[in-house]
């Protein structure tokens, strides 16, 4: 029974959770289990306006962009091409102080390797023709973005995530769930360190979950096997 307890417990199943188990279960990571109480699109993934830009602020957050940009477009040639489109990222201003700002973005974001130029007012026109731009006093365009079906790239990785044997529980309250007691308390202890430094995670998240609201005791429920 112990081996049938998450190793992980993922909270949320927005493209972050869905995201994290897959990479985990693709990493050899058994059992993962995701847990949400509403749906996986409940939440800012379901609303998102999808831009994946690389015009960030450190280049730990331009990798990120650049690795997930390469994902999100395997995972959409493989399942569906609609949800990942390559259409290139502008920002504009049309107060006048910002332009040294957006000039020192771009010598920032080139020095990351990032491929950023600068736009006059006709040529943003171009890029964006339903825009208008008769008062933008600078522009920079970085034609490699993208944009992004959140919603549909994280049912993607939970598909794949379930392919790889995660198992979501989703859409019901943890209280109503009484199984869930005993797949979602952490394993037993086997005097190994590793376990000492997993486990109390699993209690420090119970507030926050609503576990704490049914009142559901995981250290009783793993000691007596409920
Ligand atoms: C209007 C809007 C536009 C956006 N546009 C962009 C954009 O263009 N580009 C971009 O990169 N980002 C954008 N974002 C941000 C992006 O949507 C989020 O960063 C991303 O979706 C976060 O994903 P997530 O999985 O971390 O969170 P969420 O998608 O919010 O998922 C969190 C999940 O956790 C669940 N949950 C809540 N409480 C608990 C609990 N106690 N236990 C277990 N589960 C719980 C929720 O039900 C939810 O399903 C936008 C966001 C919004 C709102």
């Amino acid at each position: 029974m112990a081996d049938d307890r998450a190793e992980v417990l993922v909270l949320g199943a927005g493209i972050s959770g869905c995201a994290l188990a897959f990479h985990l279960a693709r990493r050899g990571v058994d059992p993962v289990v995701v847990y949400d109480p509403q749906t996986p699109a409940a939440g800012a993934t379901g609303r998102a306006a999808g831009i994946v830009t690389e015009q960030l602020w450190d280049p730990w957050d331009v990798a990120v962009a650049r690795e997930s940009k390469e994902e999100y477009a395997h995972l959409a040639d493989r399942y569906d091409r609609s949800a990942f489109a390559v259409n290139g990222f502008a920002r504009w201003t049309k107060a006048r102080e910002a332009v040294p700002v957006l000039e020192a973005a771009v010598e920032r974001l080139r020095s990351w390797s990032v491929p950023v130029s600068v736009l006059d007012p006709p040529t943003l026109a171009e890029k964006v023709p339903w825009g208008r731009f008769d008062d933008v006093l600078g522009a920079i365009w970085s034609p490699d973005d993208a944009v992004v079906t959140a919603s549909t790239m994280g049912d993607l990785y939970a598909e794949r995530a379930r392919e790889l044997g995660v198992d979501f529980v989703l859409g019901t309250p943890a209280s109503r769930f009484a199984r869930l007691r005993r797949r979602l308390s952490p394993r037993p202890l086997r005097g190994g360190t590793r376990q000492l430094k997993r486990t109390p995670r699993a209690y420090l998240w119970a507030p926050l979950t609503g576990f704490g609201r049914s009142r559901i005791d995981f250290r009783k429920a793993t000691s007596s096997g409920e």
